[in-house]
């Protein structure tokens, strides 16, 4: 077996070893070393980065109770001198630790199992097997995690016969059999674990929990812890700063100006409706007052369909008249034909044709048809084909 160092000391970042074996694993090299500081991925933690001789790590994992440190080349040295990425492995460190805290303040206020637990690169997930939280409890839940962070317990680690395991009181009857390894955060949770935790809880830093959703039948909770908290903080922060400067208001007066901004825009949408809808009248009554005949054919560039059907329906109050309308507007060829209600003519006998000229379908009711294609060239030479099949009838 290869001495876990990090077992008693995960502080212990550099060390030197003899290379035991060397396995293919994957076609790759993976060398199998006499000791390691290096964690393997496990229980939700992912594996340690690092170097070997100077030669960047792919892997760490477990197989079979050995350690394989995964390389890219080969390394034909008899010894490494290994050296973990501290960085990631502290993170790692704060956010697993706060998890074992996070898991057991769910037990204690709410009686909630653990039933997943992933670490994340920017956020860590727990699944809890409650149904329902209500903000309150959630905020409790967070009070309770911080207070054992800042009451800076100590956080021990001791290995235990598997007879002797009935005696501890583990939050979750462990996964393996033989020795176990206890991770203890002192007098408030047990846990049976193999990964890195700091020696005390204030390491971890702030626990904050950024959202929760539904998965399975459980409450899944994104959080982070330490760095990653200040980190979010800070952004969070600066995106609240920054909107209150836009709308130049205090922090706090933000939601009520974003509320206020969607009431504005909503009266400023009916406005403008009713305005272009004023509008279309005025069109369609210049468009009457101009016509020669009863049957008026008229192609618009960029317009809304809505508007154009607002500029027929005004004309067709009036009686005696056909329109024909197209409209092009983006990369859409649209028909819009309608006709008064004293007309004696369904005008959903165009539609065939209709259909054909703009490679398009539509349907509509015997006073007005609504058709969309693809073909938008020459719609004046196809509405003028459409009413002359109608002036003949
Ligand atoms: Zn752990």
């Amino acid at each position: 077996m290869n001495k876990r160092i990090y077992f008693d000391d995960p502080y212990q970042v550099e060390f030197e070893s003899e290379i035991i074996d060397r396995v293919k694993h994957n076609n790759r090299m993976a060398l199998v070393l006499e000791q390691t500081c290096f964690y393997p991925e496990s229980g939700g933690q992912p594996a340690d980065k690092g170097t070997l001789n100077g030669v960047e790590l792919i892997d760490v994992i477990e197989d079979e109770g050995r350690i394989l440190h995964i390389v890219d080349q080969d390394m034909q040295e008899k010894k490494v001198k290994g050296k973990v990425d501290w960085k990631t492995r502290f993170d790692y460190m704060q956010q697993h630790a706060g998890q074992h805290i996070l898991s057991q303040s769910f037990w204690e206020l709410m009686q909630g199992k653990t039933r997943s637990f992933h670490l994340g690169q920017n956020v860590s997930t727990l699944e809890i097997d409650i149904k329902k939280i209500s903000d309150l409890e959630l905020e409790k839940v967070e009070e309770e995690a911080n207070k054992v962070v800042f009451q800076n317990r100590e956080i021990k680690t001791y290995f235990v016969d598997e007879d002797k395991i009935g005696e501890v009181p583990l939050r979750k009857p462990p996964k393996k059999s033989g020795v176990i390894r206890v991770v203890e955060v002192s007098d408030y949770d047990f846990s049976a674990c193999g990964g890195t935790h700091p020696f005390r809880t204030g390491e971890i830093g702030l626990i904050k929990i950024l959202k929760w959703g539904r998965i399975r039948n459980n409450l899944s909770f994104e959080f982070v812890c330490g760095s990653r908290a200040l980190k979010d903080y800070t952004l969070k922060n600066r995106i609240l700063l920054q909107a209150a400067s836009r709308f130049s208001v205090g922090e706090e007066e933000v939601p009520d100006a974003i509320e206020k901004l969607f009431a504005d825009l909503k009266s400023g949408k009916k406005q403008t409706r009713n305005i272009l809808m004023k509008l279309s009248e005025l069109e369609a009554r210049d468009i009457r007052q101009n016509a020669k005949s009863g049957v008026i054919k008229k192609v618009y560039f960029g317009r809304s369909r809505d508007d154009v059907r607002h500029i027929a329906l005004n004309i067709i109050r009036n009686p005696g008249y056909i329109v024909l309308f197209g409209l092009k507007a983006d990369n859409i060829a649209n028909l819009i034909m309608a006709r008064s209600e004293d007309v004696d003519f369904d005008m959903r006998e165009l539609i065939p044709a209709a259909s054909q000229l703009i490679n398009g379908k539509g349907g509509g009711r015997p006073s007005l048809v609504e058709l969309a294609g693809d073909n938008v060239e020459n719609l004046n030479q196809i509405l003028a084909e459409l009413g002359s099949e109608f002036l003949k009838s």
